[in-house]
């Protein structure tokens, strides 16, 4: 794909989103609340290494739950897609984030890696002797992924570990039910940690790139997540990257995504690149409403559904 067609579909896709204003900033993190709902972003990262961005691209944002899926790669590289299937599960829940609900619905386990009860179990499931150890190395899993390091935006961190009472909830859940596999208060810090990593949208859309590559950074050419789980990563994505907004997603655009309640939203699409668009009004799902609208608009306007055939192009 040619990077001129990429520009041109991202300015469009900017343009017509750009004085959108609806939806609202994540407020149960007062963090979250304050920061300026007129940001808007669009990048892509090609696998040739082209990087192409449009809007604010350079400014930081809180990862939040688009780190569960990058943090998904350590844990199911040190244990094997199989197992981390059996210790967490993959399927949708049908429900909101951090729903209670869904944990109890199912014994506490918590079925998607990418919902809260999820992520919080498969941070416990990363490989390591003490909390220490446990976050270098998912510190340097992200370094990798983003191809420099990422640095920790501490007011997201003290304002969600202040206001951490449900998430500490669901992870004492799942310590009584058999999920939790680490010390819980330090699982529960350490997510809390990922989720307020500061990143831009050209960071999300080069960590995108990597698992549009099959695992390796097109930059640094490293290998970064071992290629066989790439697959299975995405179709967790597929199946509850955008929570209970992942099937209307899918219907619009075929394709694994994630987003977080920072507002930003990653997209990969296998082979070609990744894309990433961030701005921070949410819709009721907790996804960025401008950023998946500019996402779906590019995608339609590049032809990258692959669920989309066109018998005359055959
Ligand atoms: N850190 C946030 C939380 O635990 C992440 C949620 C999200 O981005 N959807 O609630």
């Amino acid at each position: 794909m040619k990077s001129h067609d990429i520009e041109h579909a991202m300015k469009l896709a900017y343009q017509q989103y750009k004085h959108n204003q609806s939806g609202a900033n994540a407020s149960y993190i007062p963090a979250l609340a304050g920061v300026d709902s007129e940001l808007f972003a669009i990048a892509a990262v090609t696998l040739e290494g082209d990087v192409i961005t449009i809007g604010d691209a350079q400014r930081h944002f809180a990862i939040e739950s688009i780190s569960k899926a990058f943090n998904l790669s350590l844990a199911m590289d040190d244990w094997g897609a199989k197992e981390l299937r059996a210790k967490v599960g993959s399927e949708a829940t049908g429900e909101g984030f951090n729903s209670v609900m869904a944990l109890e619905l199912h014994k506490g386990r918590p079925m998607s890696p990418l919902v809260n009860a999820g992520a919080i179990s498969t941070v416990s499931l990363v490989k390591a002797s003490s909390a220490d150890e446990r976050w270098d190395r998912m510190s340097q899993r992200f370094e990798s992924l983003c191809g420099q390091p990422l640095a920790l935006m501490e007011e997201v961190y003290s304002s969600e570990s202040d206001n951490n009472e449900h998430n500490r909830g669901i992870s004492w859940l799942l310590k009584s039910y058999g999920y939790m596999y680490s010390d819980t208060e330090d699982a529960l810090d350490l997510y809390t940690r990922m989720c307020s990593f500061g990143v831009t949208t050209r960071d999300l859309a080069m960590m995108a790139s990597c698992y549009a590559s099959g695992g390796a950074n097109p930059l640094t050419r490293q290998q970064v997540v071992h290629a066989s789980n790439v697959p299975e990563i995405l179709a967790d994505m597929v199946m509850e990257g955008l929570y209970t907004g992942s099937g209307s997603w899918l219907y619009d655009n075929g394709l694994p995504a994630k987003s977080g309640v920072g507002g930003g939203v990653i997209c990969v699409v296998p082979g070609v690149m990744g894309l990433a668009a961030f701005s921070p009004k949410l819709d009721s799902s907790g996804n960025s409403i401008r950023a998946r609208l500019a996402l779906t608009e590019m995608i339609a306007h590049l032809r990258l559904n692959p669920l989309v055939t066109r018998w005359k192009e055959l």
